[in-house]
């Protein structure tokens, strides 16, 4: 047998590439695996990770401004984003490094090269071929630009761009309230930038239930986080930033963050595309299941990806939005987290729990509340089992905790 040859190759090792990869192995097969860059992705280098790793600096900071109202009296606080950037790119490598010894560990061949489809069954790297019996690519998705609007990586930056500042603006304009959108306001804010964010659609957050929108809403309000909403930007000139409203804004930089694109130019039969390049969820946890999916046969309802949205406090959901739902069809149970006890002892009781339900089964839960990333994986579970909500109340809930909020909520049903 030709050294080059084995039963699955794999292009791209972000979360879909090295979760098909790790779990092939596991099953006995051969693997290798093509990275141009980094293993870990778009999630582990310039996603997930270091954003969560900025913002837990940016939460702390913020809790620390008013730590003197639960007794603990901090003076002269101040940042050091130099630190804060070299916390996050050691939290990365350390991961990075960890999952490298792991795919080692377990057999799998990494190249660390650019690669490409090079016909049936035969991928490109380095000026070799290989020839794969299976074929997967996972390469994933970068961010995409407004017609008119390119990112020139210095006033209009990308999310990977803002990642690479070393000191904080003054001032930021943040074009889209997506995730990232929302992310990224809530770490400038807690840094005490003046950040503004403009959206097209009606309201911030256009995926969530309209309810968490207008929550969020006056949250950043009560931060002084400017919005304008229902306006487009019409042209970036000498860095004024032209909306549709007429208003210009001059802010130090700006984040575009409209959405990413898979990075393919066209798809090839024979191929199966996991995670972002696949086209539909742009999660890494969707990209996880659809490799182990692909790989190990394990179901996966593709209807049942919970999304998160990280900061103080968080927001998740999952299943129906109310404001797709016909009047008269559907159920709903609304608590508002300041009626947990839990919440008043960690001075966080802004949010609420929503679930909504239909013949005895929660077919939706739009959550905003401190832990709402956990709270949304207990519905998910509840939902992906098509658990009756009689036998849900059978569930014993710890107190004092957020998942009482829950508890509460399915009596009301
Ligand atoms: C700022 C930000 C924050 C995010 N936060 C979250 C979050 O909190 N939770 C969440 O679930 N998701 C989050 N995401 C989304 C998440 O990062 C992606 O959904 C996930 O990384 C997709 O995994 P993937 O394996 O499909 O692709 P990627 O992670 O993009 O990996 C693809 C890999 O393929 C490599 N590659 C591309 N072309 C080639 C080639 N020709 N040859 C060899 N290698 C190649 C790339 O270098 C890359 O390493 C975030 C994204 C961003 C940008």
């Amino acid at each position: 047998m030709n050294e080059n040859t084995y039963d699955l190759g794999i292009i791209g090792g972000g979360p879909a590439g090295y979760t098909a990869a790790l779990h092939a192995k596991a099953s006995g097969l051969s693997v290798v695996m093509f990275e141009k860059d980094k293993v870990g992705g778009v999630c582990l280098n310039r996603g997930c990770i270091p954003t969560k790793a900025i913002l837990h600096s940016a939460e702390v900071y913020e809790d620390l401004k008013c730590s003197s109202d639960i007794g603990i009296n901090c003076e002269g606080l101040s940042v050091d984003f130099a630190k804060v950037v070299e916390r996050k790119e050691r939290t990365v490598e350390k991961l990075r490094k960890s999952l490298e010894l792991t795919l080692k560990n377990a057999g799998v061949v990494t190249v660390i090269a650019r690669a490409e489809v090079a016909g049936e069954n035969k991928i490109k790297a380095n000026g070799e071929l290989y020839e794969c019996s299976k074929i997967i690519v996972a390469t994933g998705s970068s961010p995409r630009a407004l017609k008119g609007i390119e990112f020139d990586n210095e006033f209009v930056l990308s999310s990977d761009d803002v990642l690479n500042l070393t000191s904080l603006p003054k001032s930021i304009a943040i074009i889209g309230s997506g995730a990232i959108g929302i992310e990224w306001a809530r770490i400038f804010s807690a840094f005490d930038v003046e950040v503004t964010i403009i959206e097209a659609a009606e309201h911030l957050l256009p995926l969530a239930d309209t309810e968490v929108s207008k929550r969020v809403e006056r949250i950043f309000k009560s931060k002084k986080i400017k919005m304008y909403l229902s306006n487009g930007v019409q042209k970036i000139e000498d860095k004024k930033v032209y909306l549709s409203s007429g208003d210009i804004i001059e802010p130090e930089c700006v984040l575009l963050a409209v959405g990413r694109k898979p990075d393919i130019d066209k798809k090839t039969d024979n191929v199966t595309y996991l995670g972002d390049v696949y086209g539909s969820v742009q999660l890494a946890h969707f990209a996880i299941k659809q490799a182990i999916s692909e790989i190990s046969g394990v179901e996966f309802d593709k209807n049942l990806v919970p999304s998160v949205v990280y900061g103080c406090p968080e927001i998740a959901w999952i299943g129906k939005r109310e404001q797709d739902l016909e009047e008269g069809t559907y159920k709903k149970a609304n608590i508002l987290i300041s009626a947990l006890g839990k919440s008043h002892c960690d001075n966080c009781s802004d949010g609420f729990i929503k679930i909504l339900s239909r013949d005895n089964k929660i077919i939706g839960a739009h959550i905003v509340s401190k832990e709402a990333s956990s709270l949304i994986q207990e519905i998910t579970i509840a939902m992906q089992n098509n658990i009756a909500i009689e036998d849900l109340k059978k569930v014993c809930f710890a107190h004092p905790t957020y998942s009482e909020g829950i508890f509460d909520c399915l009596f009301k049903l």
